[in-house]
């Protein structure tokens, strides 16, 4: 790593566990399947953002910046978390949410508000586009703000994934394991580029599958050209000088329905599924869809019975409790 990469804030409970998910891979009579349990990394309900957020924010404290601000959608996970991660390091912290502001709090939101943060809808823009303008504008008021983009994925935040990479291979060596796959949510593209980078420069040899979630505007950047640009500039930050190309890069499409945040019968199958066999909570927006892929995956016989497919959980537990009608749980 280059020297210039600042000391990282612990922020999370680091390693979190990994473990076979035994009825779910007797129910498919698949490949084995096992769980990474990053909605347990610990900070105000967990998520995986707060891998990338314990380098943002050792940044934002080495450069002695007193609030941060970052944006995304009202039931923004990395928000929350980003929130929970300012109170802990005495910051204060502007979230530009999405949307208008609803009549009732309800899951990450109520959350981001226990938290004290200060939020600023921003109408149509869900994805940090007014960042810019919050940032000028504490500044005028004397405050040293600190800019967290989107999702937290720039190269910095990328590396909490790329370091990631090395915790899992660590404890799949001593469960005596040989994953062949892991299966992820891909959204804002931390996650994913972090994995990429990682697996090349721990010596992974694991094929890597982001389910793609949200399918975006037709105006913006396509993801995959995100996420390679992200690969690249976050490969170069980490010190390698591999160039990664689009067929580097496994993105799976199908599953993106009617889009964001809008639940489908197959994200709804997957939330019910790991609940009712192994009691574990998946999130209506990003990894409800993602074993949705995982099991869409099993039936057309992508794996085979000896593949052992790892699913990273990547968190998003609060937003169970938004938009509970959208879930349709009689
Ligand atoms: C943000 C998020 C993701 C996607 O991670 P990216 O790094 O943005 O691609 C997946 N799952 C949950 C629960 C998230 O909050």
């Amino acid at each position: 790593m280059k020297e210039s990469i600042p000391q990282k804030k612990n922020l999370g409970f680091l390693p979190t566990p990994v473990h076979r998910l035994e009825n779910l891979s007797k129910y498919f009579n698949g490949p084995q399947i096992f769980i990474k349990r990053d909605d347990l990394t610990g900070l105000a309900l967990g998520g995986n953002k707060v891998r990338k957020l314990e380098f943002l924010i050792g940044d934002a404290l080495f450069n002695e910046c007193n609030a941060l601000i970052t944006g995304g959608a009202a039931q923004s996970n990395h928000c929350r978390q980003t929130a929970a991660a300012a109170s802990a390091c005495g910051l204060e912290c502007h979230l530009a949410l999405g949307g208008e502001e609803p009549s009732i709090n309800e899951g990450n939101l109520l959350l981001d508000k226990l938290f004290g943060a200060v939020i600023h809808w921003t109408g149509e823009f869900r994805k940090g586009e007014k960042i810019p303008e919050i940032k000028e504008e504490l500044k005028r008021l004397g405050k040293k703000p600190y800019e967290i983009p989107y999702g937290g994925s720039n190269p910095l935040g990328a590396l909490g994934f790329v370091e990631a990479v090395k915790e899992i291979k660590d404890q799949m060596e001593s469960m005596n394991n040989n994953f062949s796959h892991i299966i992820f949510a891909s959204s804002s593209g931390g996650t994913h580029a972090g994995f990429i980078v990682g697996k090349d420069k721990y010596n992974f040899s694991v094929e890597l599958i982001g389910i793609q979630i949200d399918k975006g505007d037709e105006e913006e950047t396509p993801f995959e050209e995100t996420l390679l640009n992200l690969t690249n500039y976050t490969a170069e930050f980490s010190g390698s000088n591999k160039k990664y190309k689009s067929d580097d890069i496994i993105l799976m499409k199908d599953y993106l329905g009617e889009g964001y945040g809008v639940v489908n019968n197959l994200d709804l199958e997957a939330i019910k599924i790991t609940a009712s066999l192994e009691g574990i909570l998946l999130d209506p927006v990003y990894t409800g869809r993602a074993m949705g892929g995982l099991i869409d995956l099993i039936k057309k016989n992508y794996f085979t019975r000896d593949d052992s497919v790892l699913f990273w959980h990547t968190g998003g537990t609060p937003a169970l409790f938004s938009n509970t009608e959208q879930l349709n749980i009689t």
